[in-house]
């Protein structure tokens, strides 16, 4: 642990002596920086993570801004419709805005941070116009290929001017996963109230604070990702740019819990809105109180998690991980898990394979290595999508391999037996695959850790196997 560095001054509400830190993850590498050299991956420059909490607005953030952080990088972008469950999220999310707004052909739709497209495209059909506001170029591009008008810049006062100057003002402005990411908050916001028109609403999401505290989801702290907010630093920030908090929807099971903030210049709040405002108050996530005992929590599910990479690997397991995910980066390094543990990183981006996961050393793969190579432990680090990624690997499970879920607490999920498979399988009998099996379940019961079990799975996973 290092010593706390002093922190800048809040990015909320500007005070420069009311941001308290709380959670110190010591020395991290900047989590986008993915290079193709092993050793150049190890000794990566490594910038403080301490997180602390405004005293005077609420908004938990990072207490420093590390230098020489590229928010971008044109490489290895990150490409939403990847996801199948982003998909589905965003297009109830349209059908919903559709309903509600009585959007037509008279309607401006603007998305900022609109990546690929894969939420603006689902207004296609309907006569709403839309624009997207996207700094990467290759998405950018993707998503001008499917018909999506996209402004290629980075999202503030200036570029919402011009949008207003060529379209109008947005009948709907919505920010989803990128106001965590803005350096200029304030600068951010003032942005979405110009934009967005009088009668208007500006609809932002991102994952709340609650359930980082709550999930200790510490992971999602990485040098990108400024700001963790809540309900009630939301509204703070709303309001200092004249617009009003008027509704709250909750997402429990996106990214970690996810919260949709709604805005507009008229003020009122819907009843679930009041409610989860009052639901934060009772919890004290608007006083220091809350925070205080969140590194001790961390520090305990890291050493959990250490402990049971070390006895499954100490049981002959081999172990992977699923996901070169940048909440990944911030994991492994607090936890000091290397490529001495982890063989390889599997992800879908075709844009990270070759390259190496930031501190480590570990290669990134497709994920048909995971079937290819069968590793017998894959520790889900995108565990956002593990629900996801544990369905898709059917053919992994069968193979008997098992998914290693980090957070809130690490648990193993899937895989046919809870024992771990020999590094080299040797065939030494033949038999009633199922029956081998139900010994290996009877003796899992009788206690898995025991030195018999230990001993004598990987001959009968070899059988199982063979
Ligand atoms: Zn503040």
């Amino acid at each position: 642990m290092t010593t706390p560095p002093a922190c800048d001054p809040c990015r909320s509400c500007g005070g420069t002596t009311s941001v308290r830190p709380f959670l110190d993850l010591g020395l991290s590498p900047v989590a986008n920086t993915l290079v193709r050299d092993a050793q150049q991956s190890r000794e990566l420059p490594q910038f403080p993570l301490v997180v602390g909490f405004c005293e005077s607005c609420a908004l938990v953030q990072l207490t420093q801004t590390s230098p020489d952080i590229e928010l971008f990088d044109a490489e290895y972008p990150y490409f939403s419709s990847f996801s199948d469950e982003l998909l589905r999220h965003s297009k109830e999310h349209v059908d919903l805005l559709l309903a509600e707004h009585s959007l037509d052909e008279r309607s401006l739709v603007v998305e900022v941070a609109s990546n690929d497209g894969y939420l603006l495209r689902g207004f296609a059909g309907t006569g709403v116009r839309v624009v997207g506001v996207e700094p990467t170029p290759e998405p950018a591009a993707a998503a001008r290929a499917i018909g999506i008008p996209t402004v290629e810049a980075f999202f503030g006062v200036q570029t919402a001017e011009q949008l207003v100057a060529e379209h109008g003002n947005a009948d709907v402005v919505i920010a989803k996963n990128v106001m965590a990411h803005v350096p200029e908050l304030n600068d951010f916001v003032a942005g979405l109230a110009v934009l967005v028109s009088d009668t208007g609403t500006v609809e932002i999401e991102n994952p709340g604070v609650r359930y980082l505290v709550d999930s200790t989801e510490f992971d999602t702290v990485y040098h990108e990702h400024f700001c963790y907010f809540s309900t009630i630093a939301v509204q703070a920030l709303l309001l200092r740019h004249g617009l009003h908090l008027n509704d709250v929807v909750v997402f429990p099971d996106l990214h970690g819990g996810t919260l949709r903030w709604v805005g507009s210049r008229t003020p009122g709040l819907t009843e679930r809105a009041a409610r989860v405002l009052q639901e934060e108050r009772e919890a004290g996530l608007d006083s220091f109180a809350y925070y205080a005992d969140f590194s001790a929590r961390v520090q305990a599910l890291a050493t959990d998690l250490r402990r049971m990479l070390e006895e499954a690997r100490a049981q002959g397991a081999r172990v992977a991980a699923y996901g070169a995910a940048a909440k990944g980066v911030t994991l492994l390094s607090f936890c000091g898990i290397g490529d001495d543990m982890i063989e390889f990183v599997v992800d879908r981006n075709p844009h990270k394979i070759g390259k190496f996961m930031p501190g480590t050393g570990i290669p990134i793969l497709p994920v048909e290595a995971l079937s290819e190579r069968h590793p017998d432990v894959a520790l889900v680090l995108a565990w956002n999508f593990a629900t996801e990624i544990v369905a898709q690997q059917a053919e992994f499970r069968q193979q008997g391999g098992r998914f290693l879920v980090p957070i809130p607490a690490p648990r193993y999920v899937g895989g046919e037996a809870h024992v771990p498979a020999p590094s080299s399988s040797t065939r030494l009998f033949s038999g009633d695959s199922a029956r081998v099996h139900a010994v290996i379940a009877s003796l899992v019961v009788l206690g898995s850790r025991s030195t018999e079990v230990v001993r004598w799975a990987p001959h009968l996973r070899a059988a199982l196997r063979g």
